[in-house]
């Protein structure tokens, strides 16, 4: 798969309801390409997948709604990288596309911290705390065995990975530190790295 017509590594926000926008300048100061994804179309050619935060059932029925269900689960499930981050977390989860093997439980922190920001150690991050702004955040209340937890606040999980699938239940997005997009953009490269190896390698 070549990169992106601009040379730049193409990443899809799905773009149906939430806070896409503030993904797509992220990505874009990183000099990534993002792309606004609302049709199955729009799925052609990526290298990876944003699910924002916003509202998990307003994007599920979006998803519904666009025919997205299946092509979505089909490009994650054969390994394309996706952050989900809030509710893109809970979209991601067992009850709802079902391709990460962790249950979210929703608005977790309750109403007396509805939102609120909180100094996270995230696994594979060695340079210090990830500053995490939680804004009715759901946790991570169980996972199977695939799924490694990153982070813990309060003793629930808030951040996981299983294959190329990260979830954060933060809004990684907002605020000055983009080391989880970075995280996610390695991995992005990779996958881009090697489906171009394996197409050079067919006849
Ligand atoms: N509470 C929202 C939901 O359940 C998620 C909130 C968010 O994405 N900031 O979908």
């Amino acid at each position: 798969m070549p990169p992106g017509p601009t040379g730049k590594l193409l990443v899809g926000v799905l773009a149906l309801q939430g806070g896409f926008q503030a993904h797509e300048r992220v990505l874009a100061r990183l000099g990534a390409e993002a792309r606004e994804v609302r049709v199955p179309a729009d799925l052609d050619g990526l290298q990876g997948l944003v699910i924002p935060g916003g509202e998990s059932t307003t994007i599920c029925l979006g998803l519904e709604r666009e025919g997205l269900i299946e092509p979505l689960r089909e490009r994650a499930l054969d390994g394309l990288p996706v952050l989900g981050s809030c509710a893109g977390l809970i979209v991601l989860d067992r009850d709802h596309l079902g391709v990460m093997d962790i249950v979210a439980r929703r608005n977790a922190f309750g109403r007396q911290v509805s939102s609120f920001e909180a100094d996270i150690e995230l696994a594979g991050l060695s340079d210090g705390p990830v500053r995490g702004i939680f804004i009715r955040a759901p946790w991570i209340a169980g996972h199977g065995p695939a799924v490694a937890i990153l982070a813990h606040v309060g003793g629930h999980g808030v951040a996981a990975r299983q294959g190329r699938m990260l979830a954060v239940a933060f809004h990684s997005e907002l605020g000055d530190d983009d080391r989880v997009h970075r995280m996610f953009l390695n991995d992005v490269g990779d996958y881009a790295a090697g489906a171009a190896r394996s197409s050079a390698s067919q006849p």
